[in-house]
């Protein structure tokens, strides 16, 4: 029996929609109602021959779907977090669990506290949905409104964004949204929730750009009020009577990025968005770490706020981005007369100028493919974050009229995506480009953990159509150097970063569970800072710094989660992912009956629909065997005029189809129960017919199916 068979999640398809509600754990979990109704049920069983055959016991039913709602519960609430299991010696509480009893005991603190409060990104399910929500007295900022991309465990979900219901409670308070940089696990929220907890916006130039495309998908019809803030000149906002902010120039994979630095009541706060060292930044613009220095030495950092994603990669990057423009080069060289596809991030601007620069110097000319690819290029355009040198790009549809040896493509896809421009030439359907023997396809990325079989499916494709693929790190094959560039610092840039700013405090931030752990290690063990000034918290945990930056401590947590978006960006509630990855795992079998108000008999053979379950032309035993039992049961309960409450019947009849469909197959799809109570004789008069449409459609459950 395989692991997919041990459960069922009963009853859920008749539960009220709860779309725009805090999805929260426990919300749904299976709600068996048996208990007192067991003796009578048992009664009945014995009545109806088909129940009396069946092997299995009850129990044994209720066990498998209860086993298979608290996988699904599982496997759908992975992203929820309630009171996360936190026993690391930076919890916060000297390693002890911290418990809800706790929470009702903790008293709120007296006077004006500085409250800081990761809403979302902190020891979640993978990286994303960054949200941090800075709190004193009547002004609350926030950093950054990112989504997170659950991958394959949540069917048709595209991205999960932070439930803002804590922050909307207080949006009167609400100074300021300021954001570090345009990826989208730190802006991708925005457009969802900017309406929810409507502020002022202050990013830096590109990334108020993206900001602002971002909203032009927006469907809230609200219009922020954007404010780019210059970090080059260390401009200041004042926000509110308790804050002011400034943005400090750091070095990441998209241009314009920053750090905020955040001045309050009880000393200087720093998040550092994404980061990374560079010698030699493509667009001049090194990360401002005399500035921070400055402020670390002149004010002094009460707590710096730093991103976890690379700091376990040992040493430093060895290269930059012109390391990668040499590797390119190279290539073009190498294969003078084939065309060469570039694949990368679609935010990776710097990347695409190197490009440019590259085959202006080689004489080749380059198209641009992929949609998000084209938005940037718009966005960076407009910017001034890109130089594009006269006479290199020219469109899709144009290029290819070149000779082989005059063209490069740049498109998006290296994550092996689907629906990308490079899974699409792959497999032929692309409009303009078929991938022929000539080619040379490079990935200028490497695999984000968990899509390493995407990319493997797309470079396969891509050799089986005789194509050569050059891929980053994997050089054994063709001798060319570094073609891609992680933007994240590594192990001895945190340590260089954290001793320059040398803070009081220290909140990893930016990461799962281990990465979180990892990072407070470094900057207790490489930095030595305190272990009881170290916090690794989770989204929801308050950590309160007292005036003067006098004593900092975790006090409890405030309610966090997510809200979930289909690819049409329409909100996706947690019941019917719960009944998508049910019915993945399952099936789907229903059954319909046409019953005569009248006479109380059934006026048409059950009909029985299976989806994901059995192929029903195989399985003519099984079905009818239901079919048997469904015409004893609506026989008995309508027998000798008895009064018939649907729902307990359709409720009965659920429970012992999934019954005899777990003692014939040992699996538990979703059953459902459509029941037409027809009070005219039907249309064509000779007992076959079929009730009106709409009766059909008020008795299906209102969700979820
Ligand atoms: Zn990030
Ligand atoms: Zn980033």
């Amino acid at each position: 029996m395989s692991d997919n068979n041990e459960g069922n999640q009963p009853q859920q398809q008749n539960r009220g929609n709860n779309r725009g509600q805090n999805n929260r754990r426990g919300n749904g979990q299976g709600n068996n109602q048996q208990n007192g109704q067991q003796g009578s049920r048992q009664q009945q069983a014995q009545q109806n021959s088909v129940l009396a055959r069946t092997q299995t016991r009850r129990g044994e039913v209720q066990r498998a779907a209860r086993r298979n709602s608290e996988l699904v519960t599982q496997i759908a609430g992975q992203h929820v977090i309630d009171v996360p299991v936190n026993k690391s010696v930076y919890n916060g509480y000297e390693g002890e669990q911290f418990t809800l009893i706790q929470q009702k005991r903790l008293k709120p603190t007296k006077g004006p506290v500085l409250r800081v409060i990761p809403i979302g990104g902190l020891g979640e399910m993978t990286i994303g949905k960054n949200m941090m929500a800075i709190e004193y007295d009547n002004d609350i900022i926030v950093v950054d409104m990112g989504l997170l991309f659950p991958g394959n465990d949540y069917p048709g979900i595209n991205y999960i964004v932070p439930d803002p219901t804590y922050l909307e409670e207080r949006k009167h308070k609400i100074r300021g949204l300021v954001f570090t940089h345009g990826h989208l696990d730190h802006i991708g929220a925005f457009k969802h929730l900017v309406h929810r907890i409507p502020a002022p916006v202050y990013a830096s130039k590109f990334t108020t750009g993206m900001l602002k495309k971002a909203m032009e998908e927006a469907t809230s019809g609200y219009q922020p009020q954007f404010n780019e803030l210059n970090p080059d000149t260390h401009e200041r906002v004042q926000l509110g009577d308790s804050f002011s902010i400034e943005l400090v120039r750091v070095n990441h994979s998209i241009p314009d990025a920053t750090a905020v630095v955040i001045r309050t009541p009880v000393g200087v706060l720093v998040d550092t968005g994404d980061w990374r060292f560079e010698e030699n930044p493509v667009d001049g613009r090194k990360f401002d770490l005399e500035r921070l220095e400055q402020i670390s030495r002149e004010e002094g950092i009460t707590l710096l706020m730093n991103e976890s994603t690379n700091c376990d990669s040992a040493g430093t990057h060895t290269h930059g981005e012109h390391e990668i423009a040499q590797s390119f080069g190279a290539i073009m060289d190498h294969h003078k007369d084939s065309r060469i596809m570039i694949s990368t991030f679609s935010s990776q601007i710097h990347r695409m100028q190197m490009v440019l620069e590259q085959a202006k110097l080689k004489g080749r000319k380059v198209a641009f493919a992929g949609y998000s690819m084209l938005q940037n290029l718009e966005v960076s355009l407009r910017a001034n974050a890109i130089k594009i040198p006269k006479d290199v790009i020219v469109r899709m549809e144009d290029i290819t009229k070149l000779p082989d040896g005059k063209v490069v493509i740049v498109c998006t896809g290296s994550q092996g995506e689907f629906n990308a421009v490079l899974n699409r030439m792959a497999t032929g359907a692309h409009k303009y480009i078929k991938i022929k023997r000539s080619d040379i396809i490079v990935f200028s990325s490497n695999p984000i953990p968990g899509n390493e079989k995407y990319v493997v499916r797309t470079v396969d494709g891509l050799m089986r159509e005789g194509s050569d693929v050059v891929q980053n790190k994997k050089p054994a094959l063709d001798d060319f150097g570094p073609l891609h560039l992680s933007g994240h610092g590594y192990h001895e840039d945190h340590i260089k970063l954290i001793n320059a700013l040398k803070p009081k405090y220290y909140l990893p931030i930016h990461g799962e569970f281990h990465m979180l752990v990892h990072n407070a290690e470094l900057a207790e063990k490489e930095c030595g800072i305190p272990k009881e000034n170290i916090f690794v918290a989770d989204s929801g945990d308050v950590i309160e710094i007292q005036p003067g930056g006098n004593g900092a401590k975790k006090v409890g947590r405030v309610p966090v989660g997510g809200i979930m978006y289909d690819d049409s960006g329409e909100e996706v509630s947690e019941i019917v992912l719960k009944d998508r990855i049910h019915m993945s795992n399952e099936g789907m079998f229903v059954v319909v009956l046409t019953v005569s108000k009248k006479t109380g008999r059934l006026l048409t053979s059950p009909d029985i629909i299976s989806r994901g379950f059995i192929y029903l032309r195989d399985s003519e035993e099984l079905m009818n065997t239901i079919r048997q039992y469904l015409k004893q049961k609506i026989a008995r309960s309508y027998g000798a005029g008895r009064k018939v409450d649907l729902d307990d019947l359709k409720r009965e009849i659920k429970d012992d189809v999934a019954h005899v469909l777990y003692d014939q197959t040992r699996r538990t799809p979703i059953v459902i129960t459509v029941i037409n109570e027809i009070s005219a004789a039907p249309a064509n008069g000779n007992g076959e017919g079929r009730g009106p449409q709409q009766n059909q459609q008020r008795e299906l459950p209102p969700q979820g199916v």
